[in-house]
């Protein structure tokens, strides 16, 4: 047997033909930058958040930079992250030219360690980027109240929570600006690059919507300084199309996470990420912990079952940030015990108890 860490193809196979027709639609009308399918998308992606407003951009990453510029958030400021994340996390705000302040994890969540947020503020703290790690939300409820006792924003990156719920209110609106990436892989994926930001701020919807668009509300006409990153119509129409199938797909991933806690808990030698106080996961990925990780990782390649790590090594870790000196011990250890399992809505169950199957036998 074959099992893929991810068949991102497999949502074309499932639609193609409405996929065929949304994208033959945008090529057909001749709009081809912003236009109808984005605005519908925006409003579609506004409503199912829970949020008032949703800003339509080219990626995760740019969703994350235009955010912190609507805050004016730049040189100068110090942003809290946390220390392991995809590193988009941190290179927006090293892309606005401020501080990064990193956090280590919680041991039982691996988000954002809430208690030891108060003694990294300092006054030029602006604002907290939590991560909904794996799907997972972070503790936002002691997040927002911190942020509220220091007067800072709060920007989650979302890219992983589609569809995740934190007091029974889906992720969209529990922060100031939410940032969503719909790259291929995600729980809502475009086929290209996308991204959007939710809001219920009316001003920074605005400011966004300036933003994404060179500064500019009236062709010609700058208001502010830009950047040209818009979502694309036609990832527009695609996402418009995928967005009706996310909940039954992410209802799929919770029923694969679910065969795999229940016939993994018994063995000693996995352990799992606890769900944050209040949260509903969109099960974005399935990481489990373990001592032998690598031995694991290729015995289980043996057997024609591939695996993944999130994340190999930390942001702090990286190259890219080797003069700054924000290495992370906590994260690096971690990450030496990360192993991801495949999951995703088409991934059949028959497979998962194949992957159970080798991972009891390594146990
Ligand atoms: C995917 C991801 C991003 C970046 O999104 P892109 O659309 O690839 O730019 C940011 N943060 C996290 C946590 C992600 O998983």
């Amino acid at each position: 047997m074959k099992v893929d860490f991810l068949d991102v193809g497999s949502s074309y196979k499932e639609l193609d033909n409405e996929i065929d027709d949304a994208i033959s639609s945008i090529l057909k009308s001749g709009q081809y930058i912003l236009g109808e399918q984005v605005e519908s998308f925006e409003n579609n992606w506004a409503s199912y958040c829970g949020a008032r407003f949703a800003v339509g951009v080219s990626n995760g990453l740019d969703a994350l930079i235009l955010s912190l510029k609507a805050l004016e958030i730049g040189v100068g400021d110090e942003v809290i992250v946390p220390s392991n994340t995809f590193i988009a996390t941190w290179l927006a705000v090293s892309n606005v030219g401020a501080k990064i302040v990193p956090i280590e994890p919680d041991s039982e969540t691996l988000n954002i360690d809430c208690s030891k947020i108060e003694s990294k503020i300092s006054s030029k703290t602006k604002a907290i980027i939590p991560v909904h790690l794996y799907g997972n939300p972070a503790n936002m409820n002691s997040i927002n109240n911190i942020a509220k006792k220091y007067d800072l924003f709060v920007i989650e990156d979302a890219a992983q929570a589609h569809g995740a719920e934190y007091n029974n209110k889906r992720i969209g609106s529990h922060g100031h600006l939410i940032c969503w990436s719909f790259y291929p892989g995600k729980n809502l994926g475009a086929f290209g690059d996308a991204g959007a930001i939710t809001t219920n701020d009316f001003f920074l919807d605005q400011k966004l919507r300036l933003l994404r668009n060179y500064g500019s509300k009236c062709k010609y006409e700058h208001s502010i300084l830009g950047l040209n990153t818009r979502l694309d119509p036609i990832q527009a129409a695609i996402l418009n199309v995928k967005l009706k199938y996310l909940d039954q797909w992410n209802f799929r991933r919770a029923e694969i996470a679910d065969r795999y806690l229940n016939q993994l808990k018994n063995s000693s030698k996995f352990s799992f990420i606890s769900k944050s106080e209040f949260a509903l996961s969109s099960w974005h990925l399935f990481v489990i912990l373990t001592e032998d990780r690598d031995l694991l990782m290729n015995k289980l390649k043996d057997k024609g079952i591939q695996t993944s790590i999130h994340y190999p090594i930390p942001p702090g870790s990286q190259k890219a940030y080797s003069s700054y000196n924000l290495r992370c011990e906590k994260s690096e250890s971690l990450s030496s015990r990360l192993l991801s399992l495949p999951i995703g809505p088409h991934l059949p169950m028959k497979y998962v108890d194949y992957i159970i199957e080798n991972l009891l036998l390594n146990s």
